[in-house]
């Protein structure tokens, strides 16, 4: 069994150095239990936050344990009364070829248009998506959402809910090519490349009447592009801070700019909510897989995915990930379906 380890801790960005690959028997299974094996495994943004072991909303990734990760799998050997073989599963076996598991935490997947998607649009970022922008952005036709991240599986979700619901959707992304996408492919009234030198005034004319909701995924200069723009009564859903991931723990440079951003929300009545989508929204799953079912079928939402081929690049096409050189939901394929 191959796995990837998290070897040590990073300070700032990760290094390969953090992880460590080896060479394991595959494990063997008791009455109860599931052999599982990786067929594609997902790299998400939060993991950065698991490899620190300071306190969050969820425990850290142990040293010298396969890196933390979801899976979509196939049940290759069962001793469990739910599971058989060739079933296939969302589970959360992390960055190695084989895990046993005791069923807790492992779902059937249903019929999807590809196994892989219920990792992306139809799992855990399409359902952070729409919980964010629904349940705390609360759209309306007529108004403008500007989203960042904007050809990712979270971002590009949730400018094309936006447009369903007739919102003058504004998206910023990292280079031409990613916003050429969000403008063509999912139909975004426009898209701002963020590593302009002219972001800023790019983002102001592109939102004439404001921002009515801003879709926070990524913090640092996009943030400080939108928050003047914010319009009174808009909404912030904030879900990530991608651009703060690896800062480590010291202050940014540069002045204050906390009581101005206060008395900015203040004045303006701004509604600023963070969330973690399992927590927060867990029990409304079957709801969204009830919504946007439908949406993708009728290709009425369109998905892309940034595919890597091959267990022992996981680390690479996730730190690729975290600077934005992915183009579409980072899905690593570890074995042949
Ligand atoms: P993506 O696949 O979109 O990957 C992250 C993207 O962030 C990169 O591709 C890059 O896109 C962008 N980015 C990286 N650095 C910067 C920067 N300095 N400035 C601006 N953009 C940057 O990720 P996801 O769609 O999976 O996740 C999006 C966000 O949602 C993340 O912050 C994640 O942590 C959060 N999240 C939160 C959840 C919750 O429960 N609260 C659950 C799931 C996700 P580009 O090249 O276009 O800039």
């Amino acid at each position: 069994n191959q796995a990837w380890l998290l070897a040590s801790r990073p300070d700032g960005e990760p290094v390969k150095e953090n992880f460590q690959l080896v060479e394991q028997p595959i494990p063997s299974i008791k009455t109860g239990e599931i052999l599982l094996r990786t067929v594609y495994l997902s790299l998400d943004p939060y993991m950065r936050g698991r490899m620190d072991d300071s306190k969050s909303y969820a425990p850290p990734a142990q040293l010298n344990q396969p890196m933390v990760g979801g899976t979509v799998s196939l049940v290759v050997e069962s001793q469990h009364p739910d599971f058989k073989t060739g079933d296939w599963v969302l589970a959360g076996s992390g960055w190695q070829r084989y895990a046993v598991s005791d069923g807790s935490g492992v779902a059937k997947i249903g019929d999807l248009p590809h196994p892989s998607w219920a990792l992306g649009i139809l799992g855990m970022p399409g359902f952070t998506a729409y919980m964010g922008l629904m349940d705390i952005g609360q759209p309306k036709a007529g108004e403008t959402l500007v989203v960042a991240a904007a050809t990712g599986p979270v971002g590009a979700t949730v400018g094309q809910l936006g447009k369903l619901r007739g919102c003058h959707v504004v998206g910023v992304a990292g280079g031409e090519e990613k916003c050429r996408y969000a403008i063509e492919k999912l139909g975004f009234s426009a898209c701002i490349d963020h590593h302009r030198e002219d972001f800023a005034e790019q983002l102001a004319n592109a939102c004439p009447d404001g921002i009515d909701i801003y879709f926070e995924n990524v913090g640092g200069k996009v943030f400080d592009a939108v928050f003047p723009l914010l319009n009174t009564a808009a909404r912030v859903p904030i879900c990530g801070l991608v651009s703060t991931y690896n800062s480590g723990k010291t202050l940014p440079a540069g002045p204050d700019r906390t009581p101005q951003i206060l008395s900015g929300i203040l004045k303006r009545r701004i509604r600023m909510h963070g969330f973690i989508i399992f927590q927060d929204y867990g029990d409304r799953y079957p709801e969204f897989l009830q919504a946007m079912t439908p949406l993708v079928e009728q290709q009425k939402i369109h998905y892309r995915e940034h595919m890597i081929d091959g267990l022992e690049n996981a680390p690479q096409a996730f730190f690729d990930m975290l600077k934005g050189k992915n183009f579409g939901k980072t899905v690593v394929k570890v074995a042949e379906e």
